[in-house]
């Protein structure tokens, strides 16, 4: 059999998705080959049926790589965090997350990206930064590391398929039983390759790629994906009160009570917004409001608590109360609070807290008023009415079900060289640092691991070839 036409240039592995994992896996995975002695990689070339090159692409729909990068940490890049809790991180197999985190932990990835030319910083919160505090460093690296290394990135590329393919013959000799993924383009273009790394990201920002066709993609070759929906975003409360503070924040903490129980609780500062609240700690919180937002009776039982002042004691408020009303007893109620709380939020504090007019004197104030204001500045509850969703999310929870990958390697339980990396799996984490960590750590473990076991492939079968050449006499 000749050669059919228009054969599409084989290349050793595709990484499906130019991001924070997709170029991890691209990167270590040329590296590594880099290291490889020439039999190797010359063995490697035969068998895959290669010329000089060992091509390694990235196929990335943006029209350029890493676009997401760019806007993390407020344009920061909260990369990592010091020390990397394992206790930050969901998915529904916990110890799956073990594997690639523990493989290319915190250590190993700041080493990586030190000599790849990145320093970093950590805060004293844990936060680990780009010493420039500049995402677009981070990205800048990245991208440079892959062009040292000769990988090509395919942009304006929107992987529509995905599929096993035919070998592909040259004459009547098979090429190798090793090029065996097909990947089809939305606008017709074919891609084959021995190894695919998938790692298309999530659903979250429309804007900067995210996109359900990863999970579209691994569907159709059988893979579960778990239920999905946004995390670490906005939460939307009633407003009554709230849009009147929009733009007003605290340093304070925040609790998501369901049937009045803490289920988390978070300090930081809390921004008052037009749809409810936002910063940090709210962030933090939104997970689950987001799993039961679709589900009216759940998101019911749901609360969010402010505490204005958490390191003050209710004997301390109270003192610093009488001694303000004893010191300046004609002092109007509207100016009560400032001094203690930003200006607006102990109005709103007092409105909510007493049936008075804000225009009356402090010295009308009584010791119930006083445990009442108490109560407000510690116990503000806010009905929970969902969150601002995919648009505004940082990440995906939920995605593709592990159970179908190898922790220790992330290869495909069901077909050999397909490995996942990075969001699209079923594994988040919280705000910090978490997410990225993730992100190079699956991406570094799948990117590895796809080309060390094409070269074992490789090695057995050869020598598999070499005893049947043997015992057949040839
Ligand atoms: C505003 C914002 C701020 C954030 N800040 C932080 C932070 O400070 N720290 C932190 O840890 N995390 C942060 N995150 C989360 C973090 O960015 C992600 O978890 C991380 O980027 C995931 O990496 P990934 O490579 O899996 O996915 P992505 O970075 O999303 O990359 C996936 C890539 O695949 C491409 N793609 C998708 N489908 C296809 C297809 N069919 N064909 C070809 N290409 C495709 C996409 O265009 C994209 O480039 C933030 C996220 C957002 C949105």
């Amino acid at each position: 059999m000749a050669v059919r036409d228009k054969q599409p240039d084989p290349c050793l592995l595709a990484v499906i998705g130019g991001g924070a994992a997709g170029l991890t896996a691209a990167i270590t995975a040329a590296a590594w080959l880099a290291e490889q002695s020439p039999s190797v990689l010359d063995q490697l070339r035969e068998s895959c049926g290669l010329g000089q090159a060992l091509p390694i692409i990235i196929l990335e729909k943006n029209d350029r790589a890493g676009r997401r990068l760019l806007v993390t940490g407020n344009g920061r890049c909260n990369l990592s965090h010091q020390p990397l809790d394992h206790r930050h991180y969901f998915s529904q197999s916990a110890p799956f997350i073990q594997g690639p985190l523990q493989r290319f932990d915190l250590e190993a990835t700041l080493d990586w990206f030190s000599r790849i030319g990145l320093a970093c910083r950590t805060e004293p919160d844990g936060r680990v930064f780009p010493n420039s505090l500049q995402a677009a460093s981070v990205l800048d690296i990245l991208r440079q590391e892959a062009e040292r290394l000769g990988i090509e990135i395919i942009t304006d590329c929107d992987v529509e398929q995905l599929r096993e393919s035919q070998p592909l013959y040259l004459g009547d000799r098979p090429l190798d039983a090793h090029h065996k993924w097909q990947i089809k383009t939305r606008d017709r273009r074919t891609f084959i390759a021995s190894r695919v790394v998938v790692a298309t990201g999530g659903l979250s920002y429309p804007s900067l790629g995210g996109s359900e066709s990863g999970h579209q993609m691994m569907r159709q070759l059988g893979y579960p994906v778990t239920r999905m929906f946004p995390s670490i975003v906005q939460i939307k409360t009633e407003t009554d009160w709230v849009r009147g503070l929009a733009g007003s924040k605290f340093e304070g903490r925040a609790a998501l009570l369901r049937d009045g129980s803490p289920l988390r609780c978070e300090d930081g500062e809390v921004l008052f917004t037009r749809y409810g609240v936002s910063g940090p700690p709210v962030l933090q919180l939104a997970r689950p409001v987001s799993a039961c937002a679709d589900d009216p009776a759940s998101l019911q039982r749901l609360r969010l608590e402010l505490d204005f002042l958490p390191d003050w004691t209710d004997d301390a408020c109270l003192s610093w109360m009488i001694m303000r009303r004893h010191h300046h007893p004609s002092l109007e109620l509207a100016d009560f609070m400032t001094g203690l709380l930003p200006k607006r939020i102990g109005q709103a504090l007092l409105k909510l807290s007493l049936n008075r007019s804000l225009g009356l004197p402090c010295s009308v104030l009584t010791e119930s008023d006083y445990a009442a204001i108490v109560h407000q500045i510690h116990h503000t509850q806010l009905a929970v009415e969902g969150t601002l969703g995919w648009d505004q999310a940082q990440v995906t929870a939920g995605g593709l079900d592990v159970s179908s990958f190898r922790p220790n390697t992330l290869a495909s339980r069901r077909h050999e060289g397909l490995y996942a990396a990075g969001e699209l799996l079923d594994v988040d984490g919280d705000c910090g640092g978490y997410n990225l960590q993730w992100a190079w750590s699956s991406g570094h473990l799948a990117g590895l691991s796809a080309v060390r076991d094409l070269v074992a492939a490789n090695q057995s079968s050869g020598r598999s070839h070499t005893g049947r050449r043997r015992r057949s006499g040839k």
